[in-house]
């Protein structure tokens, strides 16, 4: 059976599958990220790993797509900018770096290469059977504040890719200083950094697993989930979305207050969008879905070469 390879690649995780025409998982592993950033060449890394990894799998894929935390350039092939990975020495890996190319050709398969969240939202719309949905809006907190907008199921990327960035949205006179080098952004005042801080401050007897189940309600979560929710008010009030998909590691944290989180984006939308309908979904716990969202792209990508 025919298989295509998805990676997902996190701040801290690898993960690396390939996957058959119906969807089954085969050989998925997880390694830590940093195989990939220890010498300061993640592309010849990247085709070191791919080549053991076949090895070890005794099997090649016919194609390949790489989810990773960075805006990607509309060739689907060079990394913009990711101030997220990083070399030991604190050297920036990927710089306006092409990444497909060189895999492709030590392979000799197609690749291509994607925003980690654009490819998790693949995976949310095929599971939430959202596919004839004309506009899809998603927010994943995790570790940032990573979005992804789809408009009649394609990928609205802007300018040469470099869009769909809404957890940078300015907030009125915020002046937190984001991850991105701004003051004021949504990512300032609601990312899994920032819970962490909340933890430090306020609350360091709990455990960061506990923060929504013990304090929800306190002000200073409740304007946490405010501050998450404020992003999706705006895109829905620009777009009037079909659907909202909202997820990431923090949203899908135990007691998330998912419908304090609702109310915070119903009561900043404009009566008229609110009144067609607000579908807000929630994305899933699964930590195979980054490696399965690449693996169905790979698939499409594939489908359309003929
Ligand atoms: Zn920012």
């Amino acid at each position: 059976m025919s298989k295509v390879l998805g990676i997902d690649l996190g701040g801290t995780r690898l993960r690396i599958g390939m996957v058959d025409e119906a969807g089954g998982m085969h050989h998925h592993k997880v390694v830590p990220s940093s195989v990939l950033k220890e010498n300061g060449d993640f592309v010849g890394d990247l085709i070191h790993f791919l080549g053991e990894y076949f090895e070890e799998s005794g099997e090649k894929p016919e194609a390949m797509a790489f989810g990773i935390p960075s805006a990607i350039y509309k060739d689907e092939k060079t990394a913009f900018y990711s101030p997220n990975l990083k070399s030991p020495q604190g050297k920036v890996l990927l710089d306006h770096t092409n990444i497909a190319d060189p895999v492709a050709e030590a392979f000799g398969v197609p690749v291509w290469v994607g925003k980690d969240t654009n490819y998790i939202l693949v995976y949310d719309r095929e599971v939430m059977g959202l596919q004839d949905a004309d506009v899809i809006v998603a927010g994943y907190i995790g570790t940032g504040y990573g979005g992804a907008i789809m408009v009649n199921g394609e990928f609205v990327l802007g300018k040469n890719g470099i869009g769909e960035e809404i957890g940078h949205v300015p907030f009125w006179h915020g002046d937190a200083l984001c991850g991105c080098g701004k003051r004021g952004c949504a990512e300032a005042y609601a990312s899994g950094v920032v819970l962490k801080e909340i933890r430090e401050k306020y609350f360091p007897e709990t455990d960061i697993s506990e923060m929504f189940t013990k304090h929800a309600k306190e002000q200073v979560l409740q304007e946490f989930v405010y501050a998450a929710a404020l992003p999706f008010a705006m895109m829905g009030n620009l777009l009037a979305p079909d659907a909202y998909v909202a997820g990431g590691g923090v949203i899908e944290m135990k007691d998330f207050p998912r419908e304090d989180f609702k109310r915070y984006i119903r009561e900043n939308i404009s009566r008229a969008v609110v009144e067609n309908g607000l579908d807000i979904r929630f994305s899933e716990v699964n930590q195979e879905k980054g490696v399965l969202g690449s693996a169905m792209y790979a698939r499409q990508k594939l489908a359309k070469l003929g």
